[in-house]
């Protein structure tokens, strides 16, 4: 159910609440009457005086149709629309049908005088309401009263329907997502009504993945490989973080704009968080240099980490890490990921965080060389961002060893979680969804 149909007499305000109703729940606004017109090029007064009622009728049928295939949309009808079944059949299919019911006495509050059955003789509106209102009735799924108040109907619609919400994830390759399982679980929590796509999104798909966005009303979308930096030019704005990490993973799309976020960054300090500490004036390992490693180091960086050592096998490649636009990063080093070297990080650091995909499932690659573990101080703690499989050979090694440690799940379903908060704009109890994420993957 995409739509949401308003039906009801002449002046009983379904254009003005169909405005209102389509901006406060970021859905496309369509007048079936104004479309009508502008798509024959005529008045509707003119089709009526030189066609007759039914030529006019057949026109409606045809405009209803089209909109009733429309995509998060407000449709507001024109008041004899409930005169043929086969519209609201169809309306019915895509949209939730609400009866805005105004006092006939109330009508005549409003300019009745281009409405073409009523022009001539006002008086005739009681006739038509006599006519229509048990249609009203039998069509309605929902009756909402119009005693003048449109901030009321408003509420009302608002608590009575569901708050729809269609969120996408784009990627390539996109099969092994969870975001779906994830977003449906926290949509329910919320007790939002969520449809949310995964969609297959090459490199080159990607401007038309953009045309689908806005044809299909979706409100935001997740993205991974290879698109969080190929999606900054079509931005509206960016948030600064992401600017920073030049890589994004969550956007809103908002009357037409699209707002960019990162979110990597807060989904590593809730995961550490989950292990009972901060980044606040510690040191840092972080092994790899690629994509999510630049997200974590930005994160780190700015949450106040004393040092962060990026160790990586191409130190050339982690320029971005140290510089902050022209600004060079106090905190960061860049040095090469040999076992001597880690080990002489690993001294001092409280907290590792691998960033690289060693130990994946399907990667075939893994760490050779856990000396580095022996050297860490009691207390320091590692996180591995590879959460596939649940235990790499790099966290068994901190199990035999008693380090404390996590995998990269928590930090997937944290992204996730501030993710959502940016789609839905609510603020919601991050533990609390956490176990309800959880329990979804685990189910
Ligand atoms: P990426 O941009 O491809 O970066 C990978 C980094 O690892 C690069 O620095 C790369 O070095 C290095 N690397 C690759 N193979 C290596 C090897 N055999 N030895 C040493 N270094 C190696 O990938 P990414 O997007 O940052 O993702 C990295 C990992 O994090 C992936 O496993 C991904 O699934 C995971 N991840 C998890 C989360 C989560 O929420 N838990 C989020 C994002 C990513 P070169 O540049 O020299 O190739």
């Amino acid at each position: 159910m995409n739509n949401i149909v308003l039906i009801g007499m002449p002046g009983s305000g379904k254009t003005t609440v169909g405005r209102s109703l389509a901006r406060v729940m970021r859905m496309h606004f369509v007048d079936a009457d104004e479309k009508l017109e502008a798509d024959t090029g005529r008045k509707i007064s003119g089709i009526f005086a030189s066609d007759g009622e039914d030529a006019f009728r057949d026109l409606e049928s045809k405009v209803l149709a089209e909109c009733a295939q429309m995509q998060n949309t407000v449709i507001s009808t024109g008041g004899g629309a409930v005169l043929r079944e086969e519209n609201m059949k169809c309306l019915a299919q895509n949209g939730r049908i609400v009866w805005l019911n105004r006092a006939v006495s109330d009508l005549f509050s409003t300019n009745l005088t281009n409405r073409p059955l009523i022009a001539q003789d006002k008086n005739r509106i009681y006739q038509l309401f006599e006519q229509r209102e048990p249609l009203y009735r039998k069509y309605a799924e929902i009756t909402i009263r119009n005693r003048g108040s449109i901030p009321f109907i408003i509420t009302r619609l608002l608590n009575i329907l569901p708050k729809h919400l269609h969120l996408a994830v784009i990627g390539d390759p996109i099969a092994h997502t969870r975001s779906p399982q994830i977003h449906v679980a926290m949509a329910a929590e919320s007790g939002l009504d969520l449809y949310y796509e995964a969609c297959h999104v090459t490199r080159e798909g990607l401007p038309e993945f953009l045309n689908k966005v806005h044809h299909d009303g979706i409100q935001g979308f997740n993205i991974t490989i290879p698109h969080k930096s190929a999606i900054i030019p079509y931005l509206t704005t960016i948030d600064e973080y992401a600017a920073s990490c030049g890589a994004v993973n969550t956007v809103v799309v908002k009357n037409g704009a699209m707002h960019g976020y990162n979110t990597d960054g807060d989904g590593i300090i809730g995961a550490l968080s989950r292990m009972g500490t901060d980044v606040k004036g510690k040191k840092v390992i972080l092994l790899g240099a690629g994509g999510a490693a630049l997200s974590i180091c930005r994160k780190c960086s700015m949450m106040g980490a004393e040092q962060i050592a990026v160790l990586c096998r191409s130190p050339y490649k982690a320029q971005p890490m140290q510089y902050v636009g022209a600004k060079r990063d106090e905190a960061v080093i860049v040095d090469e990921m040999t076992p001597q070297i880690m080990a002489e990080y690993a001294r001092s650091a409280d907290i590792v965080i691998n960033a690289t995909p060693l130990g994946m499932s399907g990667i075939g690659k893994d760490f050779t060389d856990f000396t580095f573990l022996d050297a860490l101080k009691p207390g320091a703690v590692v996180c591995d961002i590879v959460y596939k499989p649940a235990q790499t050979t790099l966290l068994a090694e901190c199990q035999k060893r008693e380090i404390r440690h996590c995998n990269g799940l928590p930090m997937l379903v944290y992204q996730a979680i501030y993710a959502y908060e940016h789609f839905t704009g609510l603020t919601v109890d991050k533990e609390t969804m956490y176990d309800i994420v959880l329990q979804a993957i685990e189910a």
